[in-house]
């Protein structure tokens, strides 16, 4: 199999999915949503030609539109983070088509702060907490941030870099040499290095929404533990938090041209993604297809394995949703 380093063992990715609430703005028909929750880990979605004709599904959670960002963290990623401090890798991503709310999930607002700064803050907690027990260890953070765009892996902390390579070493660790790893003594450094990188991100509009993500936004946390004394041990843990891009079908979105082409990038690495996951909960110990795009290559060593994943998946209510919202869960009920 594919395990990760020196382990046999094959994680499922754990498959939530977050209904957002009911905006209404371009709802000029005023039809209502045609998602309903039935539960914590049941939903249906509601014909958009027939009313009486629902489909249901079932999830590792559901989180309804009244959920809150905490609730989010509390369930789906606060228990994941104390094994980063402990060697393991980890990855947490947001899925779904543009306007769903995967950024609001990921990365939130002021007043709403979404999993990125949630759970940067309680890995500096965790490490704090560590560091009083005076066990022998010392630990220290570091952060990357990237973006895959049209299978280019582009550096946010370095503007106008080139591709990077994705290598492997002996031990079947990811590398990417030349990518700016910056480090953290706290959240408040965090902030400071992460919002003006954010704004390097690639977007443009589409006929679907205006600042539309053609892109993976992909943020890694890397947790290293020393040991003070000799034989000065070492080792890594590595937290991915990856907003993606959109998954939209892009014949709908009116895209031609370079948009076309970046559709088709973004299309082939959402689709291995959805293989590689696939395979993975399918637990029969056959081939996981990383190599088939960048992003799923890159989480290599972050996803199954002996890391533990989640994928979040965004959706909304509204009826102009409805086949992207279809689609969505037909891929996340596959990986379950
Ligand atoms: P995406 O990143 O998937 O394109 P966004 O996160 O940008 O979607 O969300 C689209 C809009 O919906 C934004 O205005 C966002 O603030 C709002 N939104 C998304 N999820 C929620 C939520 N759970 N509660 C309130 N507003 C939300
Ligand atoms: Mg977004």
């Amino acid at each position: 199999t594919d395990g990760a380093a020196g382990s046999k063992r094959t994680s499922r990715v754990r498959v939530a999915v977050r209904l957002r609430p009911y905006l209404d703005q371009q709802d000029e028909k005023g039809e209502g949503p045609c998602v309903r929750g039935l539960g914590p880990q049941k939903l249906e979605i509601i014909n958009w030609r027939n009313a009486t004709e629902t489909l249901q599904y079932q999830f590792d959670a559901f989180h309804g539109e009244q959920t809150t960002q905490q609730e989010v963290f509390l369930t789906s990623v606060k228990p994941i983070l104390p094994h980063i401090l402990n060697g393991q890798n980890a990855s947490v991503f947001a899925y779904g088509p543009t306007g769903a709310g995967k950024t609001h999930t990921m990365l939130g607002s002021q007043e709403q702060p979404g999993i990125i700064p949630r759970a940067v803050k309680e890995v500096f907690k965790l490490v704090d907490v560590q560091e009083k027990e005076q066990d022998g260890w010392e630990y220290s953070v570091g952060m990357s941030y990237l973006e895959i765009y049209n299978e280019k892996v582009l550096d946010l902390l370095s503007p106008g870099s080139q591709d990077l390579p994705i290598r492997e070493d002996k031990d079947r660790n990811i590398l990417i040499p030349g990518l700016t790893r910056t480090p953290l003594l706290s959240f408040t450094d965090f902030d400071t290095h992460f919002i003006p990188a954010s704004l390097n991100r690639t977007t443009a509009s589409t006929k679907l929404n205006q600042r539309s993500s053609r892109s993976h936004a992909i943020l890694l946390i890397k947790v290293v533990k020393s040991q003070r004394g000799p034989p000065h041990r070492q080792q890594t843990g590595k937290l991915y938090l990856v907003d993606l891009a959109g998954s939209e079908d892009n014949r709908r979105t009116g895209n031609q041209g370079i948009r076309l082409k970046e559709s088709g990038a973004i299309n082939l690495s959402l689709f291995t993604l959805s293989k590689v996951v696939d395979a993975l909960n399918a637990g029969a110990g056959g081939r996981v297809p990383y190599r088939d795009s960048k992003l799923t290559r890159l989480l290599q060593d972050s996803l199954g394995g002996s890391a533990h994943s989640v994928m979040i998946t965004n959706i909304a209510p509204e009826y102009r949703y409805y086949f992207d919202t279809f689609s969505a869960l037909n891929f996340a009920a596959k990986s379950k």
